[in-house]
């Protein structure tokens, strides 16, 4: 079996900013990239809220250059994912897709999470030109022009009253008769003079030529009073919840009821001595990259520290 000291399990920010420090703690990591190399970044265009670029930089090219800091500095990159781990005794086993196992004296989480999206073949047909799962990520790209958010929780408020302050108009599309949001974020969509609330409306499809232009939506679906209309749009965002990807490590680690790995004050320590959680996989709130980035650092840091102290016993 391959005896590691650091295994990273994730290929996002906070995967390889963990990768880049480990490494140059001299920890020789492991870093598995999992399902989604680069991450959810690479689901976008241009990032242009990364420190560092003023003129904005491309997302793949980005993921692409700390990949290549993190091989730089010793760290081996593996395609592929861990499809098993027992956290029950240290070290700690993980298994990959392949079968091979490997035996780790630290873990770090970075495995990210999803956007959950409508399910509509449109939503891909239109990825990159028209829809989106992050305002902050591509709100820009809309500004003065009209858009719609999906969803009625404190997401979707909050994607609304970002979207405000640069489009010209923005929808929401609400599935139910009320928001499901806190009142202080209700309160502020409802007051907010370029939002207007559509609710009992469903998205059914979005159309357009090379982008999207429009959305089919039906209010009141499956009653006597459905109605279908067309909505002009620009931008389609999506901001009915984010799910973890925290399958792999169910009723070993502690989680919060959604499923986001649950870290220690202001660490990245889990529940568990020498398994760290960094980025998106234990952030429901910002969902930032560098957020995970810096999560991810910690998570390392954190790491090093441990195994300093295994050193020392
Ligand atoms: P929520 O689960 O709270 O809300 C999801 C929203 O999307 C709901 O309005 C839901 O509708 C709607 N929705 C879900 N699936 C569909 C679908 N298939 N079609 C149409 N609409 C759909 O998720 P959030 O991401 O908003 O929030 C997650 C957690 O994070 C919450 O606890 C929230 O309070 C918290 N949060 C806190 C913030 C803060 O405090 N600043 C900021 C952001 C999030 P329905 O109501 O009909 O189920």
């Amino acid at each position: 079996m391959e005896k590691i000291q650091t295994l990273i399990l994730g290929s996002g920010p906070a995967g390889y900013t963990a990768a880049i420090y480990a490494s140059r703690a001299n920890h020789k990591p492991v870093l598995y990239e999992g399902l989604q190399p680069g991450g959810q970044l690479t689901t976008t265009t241009v990032i242009e809220n990364f420190p560092g670029f003023h003129e904005g930089i491309d997302a793949n090219k980005l993921m692409a250059e700390m990949k290549q800091q993190a091989q730089y500095f010793g760290t081996e990159v593996r395609s592929g994912s861990i499809v098993e781990v027992d956290l029950s005794k240290r070290p700690f086993i993980a298994k990959d897709e392949r079968g091979k196992e490997i035996e780790a004296q630290t873990i770090i989480i970075a495995t990210g999470a999803s956007a959950k999206y409508l399910g509509l073949p449109d939503e891909e047909k239109y990825r990159g030109q028209g829809v989106s799962a992050c305002a902050t990520c591509d709100g820009f790209f809309y500004r003065k022009r009209t858009v719609a958010v999906v969803g009625g929780g404190d997401t979707a408020c909050e994607e609304a009253m970002y979207l405000s302050g640069l489009a010209k108009k923005v929808y929401m599309i609400v599935r139910k008769d009320y928001l499901r949001a806190s009142n202080i974020m209700r309160r502020r969509v409802e007051e907010q003079d370029n939002i207007e609330i559509l609710y009992n409306t469903n998205t059914v499809g979005l159309f357009g030529q090379d982008g999207v232009e429009g959305a089919h939506l039906v209010r009141f679906k499956g009653q006597t009073n459905e109605e279908k209309f067309d909505l002009p749009i620009d931008g389609f965002f999506l901001a009915i919840g984010h799910s973890p990807n925290t399958s792999l490590f169910k009723g070993q680690i502690d989680m919060d009821e959604h499923g986001f790995i649950l870290t220690k004050g202001f660490s990245t320590a889990t529940s568990i001595n020498g398994v760290y959680a960094a980025g998106d996989v234990a952030d429901p709130i910002y969902r930032q990259g560098v957020i995970a980035a810096a999560t991810g650092a910690m998570a390392a840091i954190e790491a090093d520290k441990f195994l300093q102290s295994l050193k020392s016993k």
